[in-house]
């Protein structure tokens, strides 16, 4: 027998350079708490299907009709039903090129950004990335030799990025621009006038630009949402999607990505996207099924969205809560499933996201994500998901004002 070697394997180094801490550390010990008998309040994963949400009926039953279909290959960018249902969605919306041969399914929209940015970067690429960003978009452009570079997305301005400052980033190796509208984890949304701004930046400095749109029809209080690709018209754009959200059905694994953008400037792209695509065979195929039912189907959002539906309630009771605190400030998240409070006053004295969250969990019960795992420059914030109902939020704000109490008084 040979003998067994003394020094673990090595690794991938530059994951050294990434975190997720939304299943992070934290989540672990949680998990530790939880088989020690402990009851959490856990916000810190969009999960719609733990907080009791479902995907709506006839999207289930679109893959039950469909069962006895789903076990071969399909292409590598998607069956071509799912395909065409996407692009009829955003041709209805005025998008450019909405055709099926310009759209990707994928295992989700995580699948598709890592897909994406390893199909257009090089060692060195640069990639503008929103601060605070959902993190998996500054670790999929480190994971294939990029780097992120931060635009400031700041509370004091309503968490809006500023195309002045983007501007001043763009150096001869910036490849793109993310846009992440509506937010995670800010819920802010983005004006036709903002987004024209950043549209006249990617086409004078020849960038693409990448905008995670999976959140578009969460909006709250008459929000408007902008698709960026209408307005992007020949620029290269990818508008990446899904089923996870919107249509609560995140465990299916279902995400899709529309190229738009004038051929000759999209094809490269599009064909290191199909190799890749076909490097892992194609996507899970049942939730492909449902894709048609979802997009052509009856709206089963907005009524979770608006007074009495479930998100709005408990926004409601966030914003409330936030209100009444000495210790947080709150800009009312306009869409998606989140609220990003700032700690304030007294509060935020040597205020450390991390060890409050530690100190949260152990102490309340009640488990957040810390505001730095969002990739800002700062530690004065934190995350929770809207999914809870209003009552349950209403304890857990009242848990973290007294945990804040505590820190403000010690
Ligand atoms: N993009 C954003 C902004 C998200 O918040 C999430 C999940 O929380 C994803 C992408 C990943 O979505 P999917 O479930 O489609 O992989």
């Amino acid at each position: 027998m040979s003998s067994v070697p003394s020094k673990p394997l090595a690794t991938r180094e530059r994951l050294s350079e990434v975190r997720y801490e939304i299943r992070g550390e934290l989540a672990r010990r949680a998990r530790e708490l939880e088989a020690q008998g402990r009851k959490l309040i856990k916000l810190n994963i969009g999960n719609p299907g733990a907080f009791g949400f479902r995907a709506p009926d006839h999207l289930q039953h679109a893959i039950a009709d469909d069962m006895d279909r789903t076990d071969p290959y399909t292409h590598q960018q998607g069956l071509p039903a799912a395909r065409e249902a996407v692009a009829a969605y955003y041709a209805r919306r005025n998008m450019p090129h909405a055709h099926p041969d310009r759209v990707f399914i994928g295992n989700g929209v995580s699948e598709l950004i890592d897909l994406s940015l390893r199909a257009l970067l090089n060692p060195g690429d640069e990639v503008l990335v929103p601060s605070p960003d959902y993190p998996l978009w500054s670790a999929a452009t480190i994971l294939n030799d990029g780097r992120p570079v931060y635009y400031q997305c700041d509370a004091s301005n309503g968490f809006q990025p500023d195309p002045s400052e983007i501007e001043t980033l763009v150096s001869s190796r910036t490849r793109a621009i993310v846009l992440i509208n509506p937010n995670n984890p800010t819920g802010a949304t983005y004006s036709r006038e903002l987004l024209q701004r950043i549209v006249v930046i990617a086409a004078k400095h020849r960038l693409l630009l990448l905008v995670d749109e999976i959140y578009d029809q969460i909006l709250y209080d008459g929000a408007r949402f902008e698709p960026l690709a209408p307005l992007a018209g020949d620029v290269p754009c990818i508008t990446f999607s899904g089923l996870s959200k919107v249509h609560r059905a995140c465990g299916w694994r279902v995400g899709w990505a529309l190229l738009s953008g004038a051929t000759e400037l999209i094809t490269p792209l599009h064909q290191a996207m199909d190799l890749l695509g076909a490097l892992r065979l194609c996507a899970n195929v049942p939730g492909q099924y449902a894709v048609d039912a979802a997009l052509n189907g009856p709206d089963t959002i907005t009524a979770l969205c608006t007074p009495g539906g479930r998100l709005y309630e408990t926004r409601r009771a966030v914003i409330e809560a936030c209100q009444a605190s000495e210790h947080l400030q709150l800009v009312a998240p306009a869409g998606a499933l989140y609220a990003f409070p700032a700690i304030v006053g007294d509060a935020a004295r040597q205020f450390d996201d991390y060890r409050f969250a530690l100190d949260l969990m152990e102490t309340e019960g009640v488990l957040v994500v810390p505001g730095s795992s969002f990739n800002v420059p700062y530690r004065h914030h934190f995350r929770v998901t809207l999914m809870p109902e209003a009552a349950s939020m209403r304890e857990v704000f009242s848990r973290i004002d007294r945990a804040l109490s505590r820190h403000a008084e010690a």
